[in-house]
């Protein structure tokens, strides 16, 4: 399969390019030239199949040219340890729990398979004959991704991680989970924004020094080896809303902040999958939802809210909406709808929803279930993303319920080891300077 970029200004790339460049030279983001639709016969069969036999058959459409079906149903088995159960909030309302995997957040199942995909590359080259050279993962993180990427690497040969975080802008327990890691990952504290790690990141792609001295690539969801493999679970959760008997269409929500999540349900949808349609649920950092009613994108500086990982004022997957759908508002229209949640609806979701029905959300979660509530038809069946378990933003969660949240065995372990970051400024050339001084 041969990956285009957005931007239509680069040469199209093989897949181990495409997972090793991250972004493409051009500054847009790679798609895969097809998106295969799957039969009948496999959604009529989706019921009696495991997780993991539904992943690989997705993997397959993707990757199966690429990379020989043994290995490649080989990092699918690894990457899926866990499974992303459905569960019952409200009549007509269900929660697709995504928090199973050993960091707590959605972002595991991204990170994993993307860890386990390029260093199949490394070790086979890819048939570029590009060799076996060091690879330099840049991850710019609004919490999840820098726990679920840095998890997924940790001991990995051949790869060296670099966490980008803004300082005091993410919860203690995310921060512990990548800056107490050591080895293969490093920790940089950026005294700035999200988006200002973001927008080094990106920078550092285009800069010809650094690419001279280190084999860059991105584990964001600019990546398609991490993107992509987020299609999986929304086949999970058809398969058990088959099992379950739900009928009614079924309408996805999903919390968003770059919208990687968003736009690999696209892709499901595009594979066949029965989804009526995609509600994307913002906090105030709402520019999509500008963006629909206006047919302007405005890119903004983000806001800070509770739900953190979605304040986000420039989400890059945008870029990939647009070509999916031709640059048409209206097409986009059809299959995507918006929707914005302050701070307190949010807190008032978290508690109404825990007192009426004992059920726990996460802030993001939160926004993606008030999508349904919202937004959602008589006899449509509503499945929203639960992103992160609620214990990972124990501080909030708890000043909302006035009560103590605990803490899963697997978080505790991170919180009592010692933190190792490196501050810098948010400036791009602070960046570099460091990145210059790890080759002393
Ligand atoms: C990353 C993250 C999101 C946003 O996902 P995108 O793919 O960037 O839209 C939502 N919720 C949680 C908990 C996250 O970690």
């Amino acid at each position: 399969m041969r990956y285009y970029s957005t931007g239509k200004m680069a040469p199209e790339v093989s897949l181990s390019q495409a997972v090793k460049n991250g972004l493409a030279p051009d500054r847009g983001l790679y798609m895969p030239e097809r998106i295969v639709r799957l039969p009948e016969s496999f959604y009529s069969g989706i019921g009696s199949m495991t997780f993991s036999g539904i992943a690989s058959v997705v993997a397959d459409a993707f990757f199966g040219d690429d990379i020989p079906e043994d290995d490649l149903h080989g990092i699918v088995d690894d990457t899926l340890s866990f499974d992303t159960p459905l569960v019952k909030v409200e009549d007509g309302i269900y929660s697709l729990e995504l928090f199973h995997g050993p960091t707590l957040a959605f972002k595991d199942v991204g990170g994993r398979f993307m860890a386990r995909m390029l260093s199949w590359f490394i070790g086979h080259d890819g048939g570029t004959g590009q060799g076996t050279g060091k690879v330099t993962v840049l991850v710019a993180t609004s919490g999840d991704t820098g726990s679920a990427v840095a998890n997924g690497f940790l001991g990995v040969d051949g790869i060296d991680v670099i966490v980008l975080y803004p300082s005091g802008k993410v919860s203690d327990i995310q921060e512990k989970q990548f800056t107490t890691l050591g080895r293969n990952i490093t920790a940089l504290e950026v005294d700035g924004s999200f988006d200002d790690c973001q927008r080094i990141v990106k920078s550092a792609f285009m800069d010809e020094d650094l690419r001279s001295v280190f084999t860059l690539t991105s584990a964001n969801s600019i990546n398609v080896a991490r993107f992509l493999p987020q299609a999986f679970y929304y086949f999970n959760a058809y398969a058990h809303a088959v099992r379950m008997g739900l009928d009614g269409e079924i309408v996805f929500s999903v919390p968003s902040g770059n919208f990687g999540n968003l736009t690999a349900g696209l892709f499901a949808a595009r594979m066949g999958l029965p989804v009526s349609r995609f509600i994307a649920a913002n906090n105030v950092n709402d520019v999509f939802l500008e963006y629909l009613r206006t047919g302007i994108y405005r890119p903004r500086a983000s806001v800070r809210t509770i739900a953190n990982a979605m304040d986000v004022g420039d989400p890059s997957n945008f870029a990939r909406i647009l070509d999916l759908y031709g640059g048409s508002v209206e097409a986009i229209r059809r299959d995507i709808s918006g929707c914005r949640y302050t701070d307190d609806e949010i807190r008032d979701a978290v508690r109404s929803v825990h007192d009426r029905t004992g059920y726990l959300l996460d802030p993001h979660g939160a926004c993606a279930f008030l999508g349904l509530k919202d937004g959602l038809k008589p006899g449509q069946t509503g499945i929203f993303l639960e992103t992160a378990h609620p214990a990972k933003f124990k501080d909030t969660v708890g000043e909302i319920l006035g009560e103590e949240i605990s803490i899963p065995d697997r978080l505790r372990a991170f919180l009592d080891a010692p933190k190792l970051s490196v501050k810098i400024g948010s400036e791009y050339l602070d960046f570099k300077d460091y990145m210059l001084a790890r080759l002393q």
